[in-house]
C-alpha cells in the first residue's frame, strides 16, 4: 500500500542505520510514520542512514528493507546517505561562508584527558573549543602534521556563534523541552576520517527532503537540540517533533537489538500476522480510544483496538495521543491481536500470507516428513480446493498463531506418520491395550455407517461405548489417539470429517 499521491504537504521519514537488524521498537517508529503519512495524506520515505561506512553493512540493508517488504509497509521514496554526500558538502561551505564552523585538530587523546578532567570535577563533559582559538600558524602546524598521517582536521560547529539563548522546541510526545545552548558543546559535523556525522548528515536530509515531522524515539531527544541549532545556522524551517518511548519488556528493562525477542525473525518463526504485529504495536503506548473501567483503570487491549485493516489503524490513528511513559511490550497481548487477526482473515487470504510470508517456517514444519515440498503445497495436492480452504478455516478459529495452524495442519497428512502408541498416553488414566481393543470396536461401527458425517461418526461412537462397556469420552479419546497421535486438540469429529472415510478407516486400522 502506498501511501496517497495527492500529497497534502506532510512528509515523514523512516531512518535506519544499516549496522544491524531491524528490532521490534524499530518497527513501532516505522508504523508511527506510516500511519501518520496515511492518515494525513502525506508522503513516506526510507532513508538508509550509512555514514557510518564502518558499522554499516549492505547484509543488514538488505535485511532492513525485506523486512520493511515482510510487514508489508511499502515507501514513496527512498534515499541512501552515502550517495548524498555532495549534498552535505554543499551545506557545509555555506556553514563556512558563515563563519560558524572550524577546524578541530584535538585528537582522542586530548579528548580523553579533557573528558577525565571534567569526571575529576563531577562536571559534564562539553568540548571547550581549544581549536576555536589556535592562531593561523598553529592551525597551519596541525594542518601539515595531520596531512603526514593521513587525517583531515574534524569540523565543529561553532554554537555560541549563532547566537541563540536557548533552544525549545514543543514535542507532540512530551511537551516542552528546552535545551541551554551553552551545555551542549560544539559538536563534530564531519570527522578526522572524512566522514558526515549522524548530527548533521540526518538534520541536512531533514531539511533538504522537506520533512515536516520528524517522528523517532526519544533516545534522540538529546540529538535534537544539536540538529535545531543547525537549523538556525542555516535559517531553515524547524520541523514538527515527535519523540516517542522506546519499547521495554515486562521486566521493565529496554528491548535491545540483542534480545532474541526483539529480533523481527522471532515474530516471523512464532507465526505472527504482519498485520497483527503492527497492530498491537500500534496500539502498545498508544490509546486509539480510552478503554477505562469505571474506577478508571486502563483496562487494557480491548477488541475495539482490533483493526480490520492498516488504513482503518490509520484513520483511527492519533499521535497526539501517544503517551510519553514506556510502552511495555507484552507478547500474551500480540497473541491475543493476532489470534483476532487470524479470526477475521478469509482462509484463501490466509493460504497465500502463509506461502508469501512465512515460507521458512513451513518448511521448518514440513521437514519432519522427509519431502521437501511445503505444507501449503501439500495441502492443495492431497485435497480439494473446498477441503483446502474448510481445512485452515478450521484450523484459524481453534489457533493463536500460523506455527500453532501448521503444526496441527500436519495431522492432515498421510505421511506424517501418526505415531499412537502407549508413549502418547503419559497420563494413567488409560490403558493402551484398551485403547486398542475399543478401537477395534470402534472401526466396526464407523465401518458400517451408510453416510460419513458428524451424526453418524458421533451415532458410532455412542453404539461403541454402550456395546464395550466404556464411557462416550473414552471412545472420543480413542478416535482422537488413533486419528492424530494426541490425546487432545480441536474437535475430532469435525477432523475426521474433513480426512474422509477412507483415511479414517486406514488411520483406525
Ligand atoms: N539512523 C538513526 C537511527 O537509526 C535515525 C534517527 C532519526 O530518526 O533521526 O537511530
Amino acid at each position: 500500500m502506498h501511501t496517497d499521491k495527492n500529497s497534502s504537504g506532510v512528509r515523514v521519514r523512516f531512518a535506519p542505520s544499516p549496522t544491524g537488524n531491524l528490532h521490534i521498537g524499530g518497527v513501532r517508529t516505522l508504523l508511527f510514520n506510516y500511519l501518520f503519512a496515511l492518515k494525513n495524506k502525506g508522503r513516506f520515505i526510507l532513508r538508509i542512514d550509512d555514514t557510518d561506512r564502518v558499522r554499516s553493512k549492505k547484509e543488514y540493508e538488505d535485511s532492513i528493507i525485506g523486512d520493511l517488504e515482510w510487514v508489508g509497509i511499502k515507501w514513496d521514496e527512498f534515499y541512501r546517505q552515502s550517495e548524498r554526500t555532495a549534498v552535505y558538502e554543499n551545506y557545509l561551505d555555506i556553514l563556512k561562508e558563515k563563519g560558524l564552523i572550524y577546524e578541530c585538530f584535538c585528537d582522542e587523546e586530548d579528548i580523553l584527558k579533557s573528558k577525565k578532567l571534567a569526571i575529576r570535577s563531577k562536571k559534564p563533559y562539553i568540548y571547550g573549543g581549544r581549536c576555536l582559538h589556535l592562531s593561523p600558524e598553529e592551525k597551519e602546524e596541525f594542518r601539515s602534521k595531520f596531512k603526514e598521517k593521513g587525517l583531515y582536521p574534524s569540523i565543529r560547529l561553532n554554537i555560541i556563534k549563532i547566537g541563540l539563548n536557548s533552544i525549545e522546541f514543543n514535542d507532540i510526545v512530551h511537551g516542552r523541552i528546552a535545551f541551554n545552548p551553552k551545555l551542549i558543546g560544539d559538536f563534530i559535523l564531519k570527522t578526522e576520517d572524512n566522514r558526515f556525522t549522524y548530527n548533521f548528515a540526518s538534520i541536512i536530509d531533514d531539511s533538504d527532503l522537506n520533512i515536516t515531522h520528524i517522528i523517532r524515539g526519544e533516545d534522540h531527544i538529546p540529538n535534537t537540540p544539536k540538529q535545531i541549532l543547525l537549523l538556525k545556522a542555516l535559517e531553515k524551517n524547524i520541523p514538527d517533533f515527535a519523540h516517542i518511548s522506546l519499547l521495554y519488556g515486562k521486566d521493565g528493562k529496554m528491548m535491545s537489538k540483542r534480545d532474541l525477542v526483539s529480533n523481527i525473525d522471532y515474530y516471523k518463526n512464532e507465526g505472527y500476522l504482519p498485520d497483527a504485529i503492527l497492530n498491537y504495536l500500534a496500539i502498545t503506548g498508544n490509546t486509539f480510544i480510552e478503554h477505562k473501567d469505571k474506577t478508571d483503570r486502563n483496562i487494557g487491549t480491548a477488541e475495539h483496538e482490533i483493526f480490520s485493516s492498516i488504513s482503518e489503524m490509520a484513520s483511527a490513528f492519533d499521535i497526539t495521543r501517544t503517551k510519553s511513559s514506556s510502552a511495555i511490550f507484552n507478547e500474551e497481548k500480540l497473541k491475543f491481536v493476532n489470534e483476532k487477526w487470524l479470526i477475521n482473515t478469509p482462509a484463501s487470504e490466509l493460504i497465500n500470507i502463509i506461502t508469501e510470508k512465512f515460507s521458512r517456517l513451513d518448511a521448518v514444519q514440513a521437514a519432519p516428513s522427509g519431502s521437501s515440498k511445503s505444507l501449503m503445497s501439500k495441502l492443495k495436492e492431497t485435497y480439494p480446493t473446498g477441503t483446502s480452504l474448510e481445512i485452515i478455516d478450521f484450523l484459524k478459529q481453534e489457533f493463536k498463531t500460523i506455527k500453532e495452524i501448521l503444526e496441527e495442519l500436519k495431522i492432515f497428512f498421510d505421511d506424517f506418520k501418526i505415531k499412537a502408541n502407549a508413549d502418547n498416553i503419559n497420563n494413567n488414566k488409560y490403558n493402551f491395550e484398551d485403547l486398542k481393543s475399543l478401537k477395534t470396536i470402534l472401526r466396526e461401527n464407523i465401518e458400517k455407517t451408510a453416510e460419513f458425517n458428524e451424526i453418524s461418526i458421533k451415532n458410532a461412537i455412542k453404539e461403541t461405548a454402550a456395546g464395550g462397556n466404556k464411557t462416550v469420552k473414552d471412545c472420543y479419546e480413542t478416535l482422537r489417539l488413533f486419528l492424530t497421535g494426541k490425546l487432545d486438540g480441536p474437535s475430532i469429529i469435525k477432523i475426521a470429517v474433513i480426512l474422509g472415510k477412507q483415511r479414517v478407516m486406514a488411520r483406525l486400522s
